[in-house]
């Protein structure tokens, strides 16, 4: 993975700030299922450990996608926040 296809190279994982979402993958709980990535590719892809991380396409992705990729994490490892720093998933 080229750095510069990541959104944060310096927080690959994140946190992310991609219109009103701020997004963030909790690399412990993260699993490496997959799932993110096959709901929304253009925001997660697997990094050489299986963690998920953010790429600089994720603004192509909307809103609902990434949102639902969160929801079929089987862990809820994608934690979403609002731009006011409220929960938005997991509740
Ligand atoms: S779906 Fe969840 S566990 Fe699977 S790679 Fe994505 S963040 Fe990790």
């Amino acid at each position: 993975m080229d750095n510069q296809q990541l959104k944060d190279p310096q927080n690959p994982s994140g946190p992310v700030t991609v219109r009103n979402l701020k997004i963030h993958v909790d690399r412990d709980l993260c699993i490496g299922a997959a799932t993110c990535v096959a709901i929304a590719p253009k925001t997660f892809v697997l990094d050489s450990e299986a963690k998920a991380i953010i790429l600089a396409t994720v603004d192509q992705d909307p809103d609902n996608v990434i949102i639902d990729a969160a929801k079929g994490c089987p862990v809820a490892a994608i934690i979403i926040e609002d731009d006011k720093g409220q929960r938005i998933f997991p509740q």
